[in-house]
């Protein structure tokens, strides 16, 4: 049958790629250690869980306004207001189908055809296919592992042009495992400034911090930054409730508006027991819940990233954000191991998989082929496991 140009030219997620042939040959009877994932491997509090069997129970099984149930929507400005310095009335957020829905919504309420939109590397997969979608233009910023790949504000100044209707900001970062000091963020901030420049702020990791880290949401800097910032935020990371699909923005109310108005017509509300459910998540222990997880993660993120500086001609920036390394293992590039000619990210994570079992993320996709992305949302046996395998496969 006829498939149509957009999805001919639409890769599928490669992150998805590599835990789909990691999943077969674990279904092969093969022993795999997976650094492909990216979610937390925690399950969802109960007291979630709860709260959505009694929504089920109490009959909300029903459609919503499309852009959320008005109380999850007044649950979220009280926690943008308490936990992030902003203020946004309920009608300035919507409530999307995961992040991920989000930021294709963005996409489609802001751009028109020929804006150009920034993208430093390292960028979330997401972003580029989704600026196409909305027939604009991705304006792929490169960074130095110098500056453990974040954009400066000379690379910012220099990738502006008149074309350009939008930066996308995602700290702390996947793949990268970094987070924007909130003084790098105001230099951004004030590069911006007397432009017309929409940020779209994917803060979705923003409770995954590690060592002195602060996390500072971008809209919150100033009056200025608050008016072209989109801040992005979910359930799926803070609350390991990755397969209930429950994410939001919020932002100007023209934006917001047209949002809805995309919504209505494309998915309706997001699952209505589970909006009741992420009312109880905000309302609960969120402190308690998600800092049994950051501490976990912050000891796995510290010893993966000790290891893999100790591995021959690999180098890694300390992660302090969210639960991936990016080492940089360029250098291996050009070899012949076990038969398999590495030529780039691909080839690494590809012959990686197959000779020693360890699934990884090749870097290419995120706009950096010197690099390879492992999650460490897998338990410290495992990673031990995975990273002995890898020095290995790496030592012949
Ligand atoms: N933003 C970033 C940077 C992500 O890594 C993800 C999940 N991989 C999302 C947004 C979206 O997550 P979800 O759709 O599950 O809310």
């Amino acid at each position: 049958m006829k498939v149509s140009k957009r999805a001919q030219n639409i890769p599928p997620s490669a992150t998805i790629a590599v835990t789909a042939r990691a999943k077969e040959l674990k279904a092969q009877g093969v022993d795999v250690v997976s650094f492909g994932a990216g979610e937390p491997d925690f399950d969802t509090p109960d007291y979630i869980k709860d709260a959505a069997i009694e929504a089920l129970k109490a009959g909300q099984t029903k459609y919503t306004a499309a852009a959320g149930i008005v109380e999850l929507r007044n649950v979220i400005a009280e926690k943008l207001k308490r936990e992030n310095n902003l203020e946004y009335s309920p009608d300035q957020i919507i409530v999307n189908i995961g992040g991920k829905h989000s930021v294709y919504e963005v996409m489609q309420a802001v751009l028109d055809a020929g804006d150009e939109v920034i993208l430093p590397t390292p960028y979330w997969v997401t972003y580029p296919e989704t600026v196409k979608l909305a027939d604009a233009l991705p304006v792929i910023v490169q960074t130095d592992r110098a500056n453990s790949y974040k954009m400066t504000p000379d690379q910012l100044k220099g990738a502006i042009t008149e074309k350009t209707a939008m930066l996308v900001l995602n700290s702390p970062s996947n793949p990268g495992g970094f987070t924007y000091t909130p003084e790098e963020l105001e230099d951004i901030a004030r590069v911006l400034e007397g432009t017309k420049i929409v940020v779209l702020s994917d803060e979705i990791y923003e409770k995954l911090i590690y060592g002195d880290t602060k996390f500072v949401s971008f809209a919150s800097l100033s009056k200025n930054a608050y008016n072209r910032t989109l801040t992005l935020n979910g359930f799926s990371k803070t609350f390991s409730m990755t397969g209930w699909r429950l994410g939001y923005t919020a932002g100007p109310l023209d934006v917001i508006k047209a949002m809805a108005r995309l919504q209505s017509h494309m998915t309706s509300n997001a699952v209505t027991f589970g909006q009741y459910a992420a009312i109880a998540a905000l309302k609960g222990p969120v402190d308690e819940v998600v800092e049994r997880m950051r501490v976990e993660f912050e000891r796995r993120g510290e010893y993966m990233a000790e290891r893999l500086n100790r591995l021959k001609g690999v180098q890694c920036p300390e992660p302090t954000g969210a639960f991936y390394c990016f080492p940089d293992v360029s250098s291996h590039y050009g070899r012949n191991i076990n038969g398999a000619i590495i030529k780039g990210s691909v080839d690494f994570a590809k012959a990686l998989l197959e000779q020693a079992n360890v699934a990884l993320v090749p870097g290419l996709p995120f706009g950096c082929d010197n690099n390879v992305r492992l999650s460490f949302a897998c338990s410290l046996e495992q990673i031990t496991k995975g990273l002995d395998r890898l020095e290995k496969w790496l030592g012949q």
